[in-house]
């Protein structure tokens, strides 16, 4: 049930960071509907300018260890969670 963008599954996750001294430079941490590790979710994690606008998606290649994961042919898309507190006007 992943959400997909033009055909590619889409991941949101939670912008972290600033990662480098510049300050300009953070990551974004997303769950991973594939990998698990001990039973557990895993979280990929890819660099995210902080210059991105709130709903930028971007394309990423899988960062799947997983050699049976099928995200590893197509990568995915990455974009940030919906804030929540925005939603309601
Ligand atoms: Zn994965």
């Amino acid at each position: 049930m992943t959400e997909t963008h033009n055909g590619i599954p889409l991941l949101r996750g939670t912008s972290v960071g600033p990662v480098f001294s510049s300050g300009d430079a953070r990551q974004i941490k997303v769950r991973c509907p594939h990998c698990r590790h001990r039973g557990k979710p895993v979280y990929h994690l890819h660099g995210w300018s902080i210059s991105n606008a709130a709903d930028a998606l971007e394309h990423r290649g899988a960062h799947c260890a997983d050699i049976k994961s099928p995200l590893r042919a197509t990568g995915y898309m990455i974009g940030l969670i919906a804030d929540e507190t925005a939603v309601s006007q």
